[in-house]
Order: structure tokens, then sequence, then C-alpha cells
């Protein structure tokens, strides 16, 4: 499983200091590498609006 962040992102950062793989790049739209992710769900965890979806 790989996740996604949708256009839900408000840029607070969260997810991407939770991130094991460090996979997480800041934009004004936060954005996963999904060759990198693990589909461990951290950043689901924290992420305060449910930006962070899996997608397979
Ligand atoms: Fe990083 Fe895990 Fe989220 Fe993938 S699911 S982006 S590895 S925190
Ligand atoms: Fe965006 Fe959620 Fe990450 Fe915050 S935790 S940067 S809202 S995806």
């Amino acid at each position: 499983m790989k996740y996604h962040i949708t256009d839900d992102c408000i840029a607070c950062g969260q997810c991407q200091s939770e991130c094991p793989t460090d996979c997480i790049t800041e934009g004004d739209i936060y954005v996963i590498d999904a060759n990198e992710c693990i589909g461990c769900g951290s950043c689901a965890d924290v992420c305060p609006t449910g930006a962070c979806e899996p997608i397979e």
C-alpha cells in the first residue's frame, strides 16, 4: 500500500516529521514520493485534515 496527499492538505508539516523514510516533500500541498513510501500510515495518523490517504 502507498499513500498520497490530497487537496485537503493545509501544509502544516506534521506528516513530514513522522515519516520514517523521509519521503514527504514540503509545498503548498505536501507531496509523497510513492517510490519511497512503505505504507506505514504514520502520516495519516497525525494529519489533522485526513489528507493522507492510501492509494493502492
Ligand atoms: Fe511516509 Fe509512512 Fe506516510 Fe508513506 S505511509 S508517506 S512511509 S509516513
Ligand atoms: Fe498536509 Fe496533513 Fe501533512 Fe499537514 S499532516 S502537511 S495537512 S498532509
